[in-house]
């Protein structure tokens, strides 16, 4: 190593403390089960040894959560607490957390005691094995069988099918994830449990480690059977996301191209039995066909057109790439 490189290094150690790890928590209204996570949770990181943050993201809660959190981060300088200024939901709440984590390493969890602080240094050993993400898989769940836990199994087979990245557990939230990947990842709407799948344009290595589950003893669970329309929905989403996200006009430009050709066969073959046969053409339901494909044809086309333009916009304004450099290796490169 040179000399500038070293007082590099140097000056890191001395002037800041680097922190390794980053456990985010969504809270929302879960005032009776904050304290005694926060006990199990530091518990756990002080035995670890490593430099950790805890950052407690308040999403709008109306019960004494913020309070709760307000002292912890006053007594202990290892607690941040960041507060939405209203319930804008468990992914936004996530993805607070990731932006603000310092940590070299993002542990995500709920605040529900549902996950147990014990099983992180497991997720971090597998995570040190090489992988960038690594999920926990909740093997015995504690949830009713009929409303959360087979809709869960139903979906995590459709999600992994769908998106090729094989998990048992998409839903769980207890996952540790490399922060250079974490903090890549763009997500909406309920999509922090598509992440694993988020992170595969980005080359990440994903696995799975079986984690134990609790019922959840305070508070109440804030999602009913309706989130599975939302899960639906977010999945076709991200099915398009991981395939034509950098190629929209494939999707759109394809179908179009078919729809405009079919149209054209079908008038083609109207033209043709009104010209040679003199038959009547324009009663004929296969006439509205006809044209209902070449002009939703057409349209497709042009959306495709428009979506190519605005996939350019958004990585071109961004300063993104559509790909991601792992590492550079070149004499006197320096990062
Ligand atoms: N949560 C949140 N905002 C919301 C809903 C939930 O921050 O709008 C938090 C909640 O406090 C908990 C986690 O997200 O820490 C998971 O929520 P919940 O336990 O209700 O989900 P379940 O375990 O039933 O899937
Ligand atoms: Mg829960």
């Amino acid at each position: 190593m040179d000399k500038i490189a070293e007082k590099t290094v140097d000056k890191k150690d001395n002037n800041q403390e680097e922190i390794y790890l980053s456990v985010t928590i969504p809270v929302y209204n879960e005032e009776e089960n904050l304290p005694i996570l926060y006990e199990k949770l530091k518990k756990v990181l002080d035995n670890l040894g490593y430099t950790y943050e805890i950052i407690f993201i308040d999403d709008g809660s109306s019960d004494r959560s913020w309070e709760i959190i307000k002292e912890l981060a006053q007594k202990d300088p290892h607690v941040v607490g960041i507060r939405f200024r209203r319930n804008y939901g468990q992914t936004a709440a996530m993805s607070a957390g990731f932006e603000h984590a310092r940590g070299k390493i993002v542990i995500a969890m709920d605040a529900d005691l549902q996950n147990d602080p014990e099983d992180i240094p497991k997720l971090l050993q597998k995570l040190e094995e090489g992988y960038d993400i690594v999920s926990g898989w909740r093997k015995d769940r504690k949830d009713p069988f009929i409303s959360r836990t087979l809709p869960s199994k139903i979906a995590n087979w459709l999600i992994s099918k769908v998106t090729g990245v094989h998990l048992h557990d998409y839903g769980c939230s207890l996952k540790a994830y490399r922060a250079d990947v974490a903090k890549q990842l763009d997500f909406y709407g309920e999509m922090h449990r598509f992440l694993p799948a988020l992170a595969k344009p980005l080359g990440a290595k994903v696995t799975e480690v079986p984690v134990k589950h609790h019922p959840r003893k305070f508070g109440k669970s804030k999602y009913g059977i309706s989130r599975t329309f939302k899960v639906i929905l977010d999945l076709i989403l991200v099915k398009f996301l991981l395939d034509y996200r950098t190629k929209p006009f494939r999707v759109f430009g394809g179908t179009g191209i078919i729809l405009i050709l079919l149209g054209f066969l079908i008038l083609a073959y109207l033209v043709f039995v009104k010209i040679f046969f003199g038959e009547d053409i324009g009663d004929r339901p296969l006439l509205l066909f006809g044209i209902l494909f070449v002009l939703s044809g057409i349209m497709m086309l042009s959306t495709g057109i428009i979506a190519e333009l605005i996939t350019r916009t958004y990585y071109e304004s961004q300063g993104k790439r559509p790909y991601i450099v792992k590492e550079i290796v070149r004499k006197d490169y320096k990062d």
